[in-house]
């Protein structure tokens, strides 16, 4: 065989069908993996007819490959990435590529950048988004690094990326860990839909006692409107699948769920920068609360749920189910405006130039948030590069005007029946606060100034002159 176009390391999953994705378009693999079953199993059970060859040493890779040469790793985030690039890299000539496409978190691919131009290597550290489906048949590819080798990695990720239409889901991202960084607040966003929607399904199922078969109709209508996305379908899907008894499977499931930390790395990433992304973090501490399974039984016992289950007509049933999709549109707004608030404040803390309608285009297609909102996203930023905030574009102004007082509905619905709606209700008090032209930061800066001589600014003088009050007046 030919020298191969691209080694990729780590045949788990995602590796793998990535690797037939390639090959599928017509780019030669040579494959790689720790252990060497792993290898003969994926070689003799499903590379049949694809110009796949494998490798059983680092050095037998990096000898199979055309120059430059592109080294992609699919292994486990973390320390096992940084073990491979230290292997790699004396076997390597300048200008050879490392990409690494695992879930890394942006810090290490900032510092994994540097460290290899250094050495005259060339990384990108690229977000894969998709699940094992993705990678198979047309991911969303997120990649950021050394700009330098974009133009040789190009070919290989646009080809093998989802389609939105006739443009791939895949674009350069930005310098450093810049598409790491966009593939991480992707997962954070997918965090907050996932949520969204389990909230939504519980007003249903518990505030207006739906079964799992009525719920998954209003899902599926639903998934014809505004709301049309991947995780919607999905949703709609998982409630009709009956477990042996006939009963949804659903229903069976422990509800403690699991992560496995970017979502958590928005959150945290949001308060490094200040930018309140509050419903992607109130998902974390959702899915952190499930976690406490054990603990909540106990409290449900000291504090049942009192709330009286009202029986509603069709009419009153149908209003509130409509009241539900609205909150559930106007909230994944929100949590799309405060995820594109954090990109625009790292972009400017990092000196990334972000293409803010491609990352939306780059989301459109391939990946677990894709639908058909993110295509408004993109039209909101081609129409205006310099969009300050989401909210403000008038697509999403109509779209907010036009679902609130429905929102406020759920919420309260929510808060009468005691169903929690963490992220419905954060994204509503965040909504509040955008708009407010007067919020009470005034008496929080006053209680700052009584307690800690912190200083505050006054209406009636210029922006940075700072004042001191000696609050304990005598008499
Ligand atoms: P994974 O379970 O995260 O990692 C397994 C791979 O890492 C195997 O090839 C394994 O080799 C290798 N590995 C683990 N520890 C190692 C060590 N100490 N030394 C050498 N190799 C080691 O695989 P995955 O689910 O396919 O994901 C790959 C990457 O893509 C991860 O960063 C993941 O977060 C990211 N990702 C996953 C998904 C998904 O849906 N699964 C989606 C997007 C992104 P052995 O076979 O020898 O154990």
């Amino acid at each position: 065989m030919s020298a191969a176009d691209i080694g990729l390391i780590g045949l788990a999953v995602m590796g793998q069908n990535l690797v037939l994705n390639m090959a599928e378009h017509g780019f030669h693999v040579c494959v790689y993996n720790r252990s060497e079953q792993k290898t003969n199993d994926f070689i003799e059970n499903r590379t049949q007819g694809f110009p796949v060859s494998a490798a059983y040493s680092l050095q037998e890779l990096v000898d199979s490959l055309a120059a430059p040469r592109k080294i992609m790793l699919m292994v486990k985030a973390g320390e096992v990435v940084d073990s491979f690039i230290e292997q790699l890299v004396p076997l390597l000539d300048e200008g050879d590529i490392i990409i690494d496409g695992g879930n890394s978190l942006y810090i290490d691919s900032n510092r994994r950048t540097k460290e290899l131009a250094e050495k005259g290597i060339l990384f990108i550290g690229t977000g894969v988004s998709g699940g094992e489906e993705g990678a198979r048949f047309g991911p969303s590819i997120m990649p950021g690094g050394n700009k330098q080798a974009w133009e040789s990695v190009k070919p290989i990720f646009q080809s093998i990326a989802a389609k939105s239409g006739e443009e791939a889901c895949c674009d350069w991202v930005g310098d450093d860990g810049a598409g790491h960084y966009v593939k991480m607040v992707h997962n954070g966003i997918e965090y907050g839909d996932m949520q969204l929607i389990t909230e939504a399904y519980q007003l249903m199922r518990e505030g207006l006692g739906m079964s799992a078969d009525e719920c998954q109709k209003v899902f599926s209508a639903w998934n014809e409107g505004v709301l049309d996305s991947y995780l919607i379908e999905i949703t709609a899907e998982i409630l009709t699948f009956k477990d042996t008894d006939g009963e949804p499977l659903v229903d069976k499931i422990l509800d403690a769920a699991g992560q496995k930390g970017t979502g958590k790395w928005t959150g945290i990433s949001s308060l490094e920068l200040g930018i309140p992304v509050t419903l992607i973090t109130e998902s974390v501490y959702a899915r952190c609360l499930s976690a406490l399974k054990t603990e909540r039984v106990q409290a449900s016992k000291i504090y049942p749920r009192t709330a009286v289950a009202k029986i509603y007509s069709e009419d009153e049933k149908q209003a509130i189910i409509a009241s539900i999709h609205d909150a559930l549109y106007a909230s994944k707004i929100i949590s799309y405006a405060q995820g594109y608030m954090l990109m625009a404040e790292a972009a400017k803390a990092y000196d990334w130039n972000l293409n803010y309608g491609g990352i939306a285009l780059m989301w459109r297609g391939g990946c677990i948030i894709r639908s058909r909102f993110l295509e408004e996203i993109k039209h909101a930023y081609e129409k205006e590069p310099g969009l300050a905030n989401l909210l403000q574009a008038s697509f999403f102004e109509s779209a907010i005007k036009g679902a609130e007082s429905h929102w406020r509905k759920a919420v309260v619905f929510g808060i009468e029946q005691q169903i929690p709606t963490p992220a419905l209700s954060s994204a509503l008090a965040f909504f509040d606060g955008y708009r407010s032209e007067v919020v009470p930061a005034n008496l929080l800066q006053a209680q700052r100034d009584y307690f800690g001589a912190h200083t505050y600014e006054r209406l009636d003088a210029p922006r940075g002159e700072f004042f001191h009050t000696d609050w304990i007046q005598s008499g």
